[in-house]
C-alpha cells in the first residue's frame, strides 16, 4: 500500500447524501469529492467550501443531480470552475448561476451553443457506459448553453469566500485545460493530467509533448502542495504522482516506453504506456 492509498483508507469518510447516483467522501473539513462511480467515466467533482462563499470544481457528466446534493453538503452560494470543457466536466453548469472558465475558443463555444442531445448520447448517455439504474427524474437530452461569469488567463488568482485558487493553463489532454492550485490549503487539483489511472492525450486536441511541458512547469509550483485531487477515478493522491508522471511522459516522447494498441469505448484508437500508478494514452 502506498502513502496515498494509506491517507485515503485512513482519512476520507463517506457521507450519506440523499442520491445513489453519487458517491461522497469529506477529505478535510473544507473539501468533499463528489464522484460517479456508475459512469464509465468515473468523474469527481470538487466542493471547496470558503467562508461565505464555496468552489465546485466542475458539474461532472449531468446525469444525477447535482445542485441537489451540493444543497445536501453546504448552504453557501457556488461557484464553478471547470477544468476544461470537455462534456464529462460541464454536464450540470446550467444548475449554477455564477461560472468561471478559462478562456478558450473551445470553452466559448460550448457555453455559446451547448452540445445536441446527438452528442450527449455518444459521449455520455449510451446504455454501456452506465451501471444502472439510471438516477431517477434523467431523461436525457441536449447540454443546454450556459453563462459564464468571469473567462479566466493563466496565472490568475480565483477569489472567492476567501478561498485563493490560482490558474495554471496546463494542457496535454485537452487544450482549454486548466489546474487550479490552492496554496492555503496546499492542494493541486489537477483535473485530468494528474490521476491514478490513463490520461486520455490520443483525444482530439491532446498532444504528449505539451503534456510534458504541463508537468515540468507544475514541478515550478512543487513545493507549494502536498496533496493532488483528480478529476476522474481515485481522489486525494500523493504529490509524488507528478514527478512519476513527468519521468513516465519523457519516456513516451524519446521512444523508451513500451506500447500497446487499442480502442476506446468511442472507437479511437490510441498507443498505450503503462507505468506505475498512471498510463498515458497517445495518438
Ligand atoms: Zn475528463
Amino acid at each position: 500500500m502506498n502513502d496515498a492509498q494509506d491517507f485515503q483508507h485512513s482519512r476520507l469518510q463517506r457521507i450519506p447524501v440523499d442520491d445513489d447516483w453519487f458517491d461522497v467522501l469529506k477529505i478535510f473539513d473544507h473539501l468533499f469529492a463528489i464522484s460517479e462511480p456508475r459512469h464509465y467515466e468515473h468523474t469527481v467533482i470538487y466542493l471547496v467550501l470558503g467562508s461565505d462563499r464555496a468552489v465546485l470544481i466542475d458539474t461532472g457528466c449531468g446525469i444525477g443531480n447535482l445542485r441537489r446534493v451540493v444543497e445536501q453538503l453546504t448552504t453557501l452560494p457556488i461557484t464553478v470552475v471547470n477544468t476544461h470543457s470537455h462534456l464529462d466536466h460541464l454536464g450540470s453548469n446550467q444548475q449554477f448561476a455564477e461560472i468561471f472558465m478559462f478562456d478558450h475558443p473551445r470553452s466559448r463555444d460550448i457555453s455559446r451553443y451547448g452540445a445536441p442531445p446527438e452528442v450527449l448520447l455518444w459521449e455520455l448517455h449510451r446504455q454501456e457506459l452506465v451501471i444502472p439504474p439510471w438516477p431517477h427524474g434523467f431523461q436525457g437530452g441536449a447540454l443546454p448553453p450556459f453563462n459564464v461569469s468571469r473567462w479566466l488567463k493563466h496565472d490568475d488568482v480565483v477569489e472567492r469566500g476567501g478561498l485563493r485558487l490560482r490558474v495554471l493553463h496546463t494542457p496535454g489532454e485537452a487544450p482549454d485545460h486548466i489546474c487550479l492550485l490552492d496554496q492555503t490549503h496546499r492542494i493541486l487539483f489537477s483535473g485530468d493530467i494528474l490521476l491514478n489511472g490513463p490520461v486520455w492525450s490520443h483525444l482530439d486536441g491532446g498532444d504528449v509533448g505539451q503534456l510534458y511541458q504541463s508537468y515540468e512547469f507544475l514541478m515550478r509550483h512543487y513545493d507549494e502542495f502536498d496533496l493532488i485531487m483528480p478529476s476522474h477515478n481515485a481522489p486525494c493522491q500523493h504529490k509524488d504522482l507528478l514527478p512519476v508522471a513527468l519521468a513516465a511522459s519523457k519516456d513516451v516522447l524519446s521512444g523508451k516506453a513500451q506500447t500497446q494498441a487499442g480502442i476506446d469505448p468511442w472507437g479511437r484508437h490510441y498507443k498505450r504506456y503503462d507505468f506505475n500508478r498512471i498510463s498515458i494514452l497517445s495518438k
